[in-house]
């Protein structure tokens, strides 16, 4: 397998044959962050690097912070399979994926370390500045293949990645009463939600009906954005919180 130079001066390489050409190429614009799921962080390196595994990430985050790249930035890694978001559905060609050792919610959800996280937001905004991502454009596995996929789970901390200038971030308005919409339900709000939630990316279909992937979208948008409570319900705390991110959006501000 041929060695290559790190592209991030922080990394050393260990080189994962799991890579191919980014279709069209393409340049990556957004980085999708995983966990491993997996119980050691050796046991998740050797598999990603193992021929017969199909699967790889641009770089790889030790609990410690030390950080391991696999596969060169400039060509296609294998880490978020079937997957979209607004409107793109070949993820792993405009995408850096990042592998962050945790085992997830089969190992019941451990913290990440601070060094860790500190670690994984100076890769992030080397890699945001040199292939200039928008910082709403930094995404978890889930949140681009929701149902599908759950990492890198509602136990990880954006806020902290926020606070040190990487990723899309407002504080979630709090959980209160109020009316909410749930599974079976159809009519107008409910095609507001669904619209809301496309303009800021997600995969949902507007339909009216409250469809079990529109829970799903619901949870992924919880597990990312509100972490407190991830029950597919949109609660007013769920729903404003979403309004506020859209707003505050660039392209829509
Ligand atoms: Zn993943």
């Amino acid at each position: 397998m041929t060695v290559f130079a790190a592209d991030y001066a922080g990394a050393s390489v260990r080189p994962s044959p799991n890579h191919g050409e980014r279709a069209g190429g393409r340049k990556p614009d957004m980085i999708i962050l995983h966990y491993t799921g997996m119980g050691t962080a050796d046991g998740a390196l050797s598999w990603l690097c193992r021929e017969e595994s199909q699967v790889s990430s641009h770089y790889f985050v030790h609990e410690d912070g030390r950080v391991v790249q696999l596969v060169p930035e400039e060509r296609r890694a294998w880490h978020a399979g079937k997957s979209s978001w607004a409107g793109e559905t070949d993820i792993n060609s405009c995408s850096i994926g990042i592998e962050i050792a945790n085992p997830g919610h089969p190992g019941g959800l451990p913290d990440f370390p601070d060094k860790q996280i500190e670690a994984v937001a100076e890769l992030c905004r080397d890699c945001g500045a040199r292939w200039n991502i928008p910082p709403e454009r930094v995404l978890g596995h889930s949140d681009v293949a929701p149902i599908r996929k759950v990492d890198p789970g509602e136990n990880f901390p954006w806020e902290k990645l926020h606070a040190g200038e990487v990723g899309h971030w407002i504080d979630p308005t709090p959980i209160s009463g109020g009316r909410f919409f749930q599974l079976g339900e159809s009519g107008q709000p409910i095609e507001a939600l669904q619209s809301m939630l496309s303009l800021y990316g997600y995969n949902i279909e507007i339909t009216g009906i409250f469809c079990e992937r529109t829970k799903g979208v619901v949870e992924a948008f919880q597990r990312h954005f509100r972490p407190q409570l991830v029950d597919g319900i949109a609660d007013f705390s769920t729903i404003d919180t979403l309004h506020r991110l859209l707003k505050a959006l660039p392209k829509y501000s």
